[in-house]
């Protein structure tokens, strides 16, 4: 069974609270004016929020930053080292890579990461795995315990298990990809993981996802 901590708006936006020996792992933040119902999900664990791992640098992911640092001013906030620019707002693309337009709001924020980590890295219980695509530093964390997959939006579950590199009727979070082929790369090499279970940014919780992240692969390519 999973004990997968989720907080969720409607259902739409997720975050997830990560248990470690040292207190929690907040996995992002979701849109803005989502830290007061954070904060109320941390009560009833009864552990602090020693830590804020974000997926992505969009809006969506990191809206309450800000708003959760002021109110936990201890936790230490990490994005990828890739991603860490587009949350301080430069919006430059690497010689290396797809010169394909950024797509989706990148607000930025105010706060600082405390912390940059590269895919192979390992924060508390997660590998950093490297999730390149949906953003160019988008990066999936796997917890080693139980095998959930913390995959940000290289899969949503809002309208059955999917991609974001093709773009499904009522689930446009294609929409707002960089680069299609990088992202279905991606789902690919986070299904070569085979996770227990799939825990994505937007959508419920599904256990057993491998043949649906199978089908969702084959529909994208
Ligand atoms: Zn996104």
């Amino acid at each position: 069974m999973s004990d997968v901590n989720r907080i969720s708006r409607l259902g739409m936006v997720n975050a997830y609270l990560v248990s470690e020996d040292d207190g929690l792992t907040l996995i992002d933040t979701m849109i803005g004016g989502s830290a007061g119902k954070i904060i109320a999900g941390v009560k009833t664990s009864g552990a602090p929020i020693v830590r804020i791992l974000l997926t992505h640098a969009h809006g969506d992911h990191v809206g309450s930053l800000d708003a959760l640092k002021e109110t936990l001013p201890e936790a230490e906030v990490i994005i990828s080292t890739r991603d860490a620019r587009l949350l301080a707002k430069d919006m430059s693309l690497d010689p290396d890579e797809p010169k394909d337009k950024l797509r989706g709001g990148y607000p930025g924020a105010e706060t600082k990461p405390d912390r940059t980590v590269d895919p192979g890295e390992r924060i508390g219980s997660l590998d950093v795995i490297a999730a390149s695509g949906h953003t160019p530093g988008h990066v999936a964390l796997l917890d080693r315990r139980d095998r959930t997959l913390y995959c940000g939006d290289v899969y949503s579950t809002l309208r059955g298990v999917a991609t974001s590199a093709t773009v499904y009727p009522r689930c446009p979070l294609a929409l707002f990809t960089w680069h299609r082929p990088t992202e279905l790369e991606s789902a690919r090499a986070l299904r070569a993981l085979e996770p227990a279970r799939l825990a994505p940014g937007h959508g419920k919780v599904v256990e057993s996802p491998l043949e649906a992240m199978e089908r969702a692969i084959a529909r994208g390519a």
